[in-house]
Order: C-alpha cells, then structure tokens, then sequence
C-alpha cells in the first residue's frame, strides 16, 4: 500500500491491511514486486527501465528421487560420504551446456548437482529409505528445441518426463544402479517452480542474472544497491539485491541494520550513490541536448 509516495504497509490476498511504521520491505525480485505489487504506482521512468530491463538467467529442474538404497558411484571410495555430487564433468560441457540454455534449447548433457542428504542425515527419510535430489541447472526458461533433436515437446509440461529421463541417463554413467533403486520419482520443471514461487521468474533458481553489471554495486540496478527504492519507505531484499543467491537471510540482515541504525558506512554510500545518479542525469540531459 501507499499514500502519496510513501510505502505505508501491505494489503494480504484476504484483504487484510498491515500498516508499517517505519518501513515496508519486498523480499521479492523486481518485476514481482513493482509489475505486479506495485503496478498501480507511477515510478521515475528511468527506474522503470531498469525493472524492463532486468535480466534473468537460466531456468533450473529439479528431480527428487526416494530410494530403496544409495546408489555405487563410479568415483573414489569417499563419494558416498558427501551431501552434494557435482557433475558436469568439464568446463567445456559447462560451456556448451549453458550456451544451449542461453539459445532455448534443450542441452544434450545437462549439468547436474546431485544432493544425496541421507549420506548426511538419515532422519531425512521416515524409514530405512534414501534421497536423492537432482538440481538440473541452465535449462531454457522456455523450449525452442532439443540439441540431440529427440524431445518434440516444446512446453514444459510435456517435456519434462523426457528430460528427467535424459538426465538420470546421465547420472547411470556415473551411479550404474541408479535407475533399479528407484521406488518413486517427482519431477518439478521450471514452470513448476515458477508456479509454486512467483519469485523464481522463468525457473531461474539465483532470481536474477549475477553478471557484472547486475552484481555488486549493480544489483539490482546501478544507484540502487542499498536496499532503498523510489517510493520512500520501501526496501527491497532478497537474491536480486546485494549479495545476491545462495547467502540466505544476508540482504535482510544488512537491510535491518542500515534502516534502524544507518551509520556513517551506509550514509555515504546512499550519497555517493546520489552524486552518482545526479551526474548521470545531468550527463543524459545534455546529450538528449545535443542530439
Ligand atoms: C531448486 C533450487 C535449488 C537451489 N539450490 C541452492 C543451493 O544448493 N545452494 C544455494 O546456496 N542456493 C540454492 N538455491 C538458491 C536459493 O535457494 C535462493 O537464492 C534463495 O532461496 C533466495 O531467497 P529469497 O529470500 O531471495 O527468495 P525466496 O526464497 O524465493 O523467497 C521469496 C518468498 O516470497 C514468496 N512470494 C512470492 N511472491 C509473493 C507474493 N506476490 N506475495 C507474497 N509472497 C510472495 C514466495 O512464496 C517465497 O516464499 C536454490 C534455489 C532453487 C529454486
């Protein structure tokens, strides 16, 4: 909710209005908080752009597998010991499966992080069970084909049995008895996960691409890194902002301290951040002058 140009609380999906004293604070990616939370409120155009133009990476799938035993890993004797299976295997099949990705399709050999948490933890599983979860990374958000040119299916919901097959062919090559172990699988696409979480725009599990000039002091957009945003009194927190995926509850702890006790470290950062803005205008204006 806001009055004027102030972030004054929220309103739930029941109807429910929770005002906020001193701040409102979006833990959610740009287009879902100012597209769709936040449509009806007008913002600087040049914010908007930066909303347009936020770039999101590749989508993520994720299989989970419940088994009857862990599986034999073609790898040294201590692989069973570890929660989380890297595999690629090589920087070239990164590569070449990212660029894939990148171009719609559908990778010949998917990159794979494998979790087996039972290793780890077996009160994972109620009885004498194990798990598996596969976490297919740089898949295309959305299908335009297949580089082995053997999947037709072009919406995920079609396609997501056949690359869930694709990738536990993969994973034989490295876990033989993979396959046989197998009591009962559940195959979640990036549409999927979208679908259970806004926040996961087109299945990219990182909320945003984290290359340069969307990370550090640019994330989510240049002049915006300190968690303020245009409307007074919102903050935004989360992947998208600074630091980024994978450091969970990071923003909001940064976020908390600068808004209830911004000292001398976030003050000049917001001001540099402004002088940074107001040459930029100004730079923009006399080239809009000049041309
Ligand atoms: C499949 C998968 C695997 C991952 N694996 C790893 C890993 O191995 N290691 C690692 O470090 N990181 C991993 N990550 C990344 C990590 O989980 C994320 O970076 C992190 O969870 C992001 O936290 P967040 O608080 O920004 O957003 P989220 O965790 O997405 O929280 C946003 C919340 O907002 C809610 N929401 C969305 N829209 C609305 C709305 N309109 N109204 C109200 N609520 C809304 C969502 O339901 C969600 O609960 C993985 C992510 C995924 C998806």
């Amino acid at each position: 909710m806001t009055d004027d140009d102030r972030a004054i609380g929220v309103e739930l999906a029941s109807g429910d209005r929770i005002g906020a004293r001193t701040a409102v604070i979006g833990n959610l990616t740009p287009t879902v908080l100012f597209d769709d939370l936040l449509s009806h409120h007008s913002l600087p155009n040049r914010f908007e752009a930066y909303v347009d133009g936020y770039e999101y990476g590749p989508g993520t799938m994720m299989i989970h597998l419940a088994l009857d035993d862990l599986p034999e890993w073609n790898g040294p004797d201590d692989i069973d010991e570890f929660a989380y299976v890297h595999i690629a295997p090589y920087v070239e099949d990164l590569a070449e499966t990212y660029t894939d990705s990148l171009n719609g399709l559908i990778p010949k050999s998917p990159f794979l992080v494998v979790g087996q948490t039972t290793a780890v933890d077996p009160s994972r599983t109620p009885d004498t069970g194990e798990i598996l979860w596969i976490q297919v990374r740089t898949l295309p958000s959305t299908i335009e084909g297949d580089a082995a040119h053997e999947i037709e299916a072009t919406n995920w919901d079609d396609a997501k049995t056949p690359v869930a097959d694709r990738v536990i062919d993969k994973l034989e090559a490295y876990a033989p008895d993979v396959r046989e172990l197998v009591r009962e699988r559940a195959v979640l696409s990036p549409v999927d996960l979208e679908r259970n979480n806004p926040n996961l725009h087109g299945g990219d599990s990182v909320t945003g691409s984290h290359h340069l000039r969307q990370n550090f002091l640019w994330r989510p957009f240049p002049g915006w890194s300190t968690y303020r945003m245009p409307v007074e009194n919102l903050y935004m927190i989360g992947a998208a902002t600074w630091p980024g995926a994978g450091n969970n509850a990071t923003s909001g702890q940064l976020a908390a301290q600068r808004i209830l006790n911004p000292g001398f470290g976030t003050k000049s950062l917001v001001a540099t951040e402004k002088y940074i803005k107001q040459k930029a205008t100004a730079v923009r204006n006399k080239l809009h002058f000049f041309y």
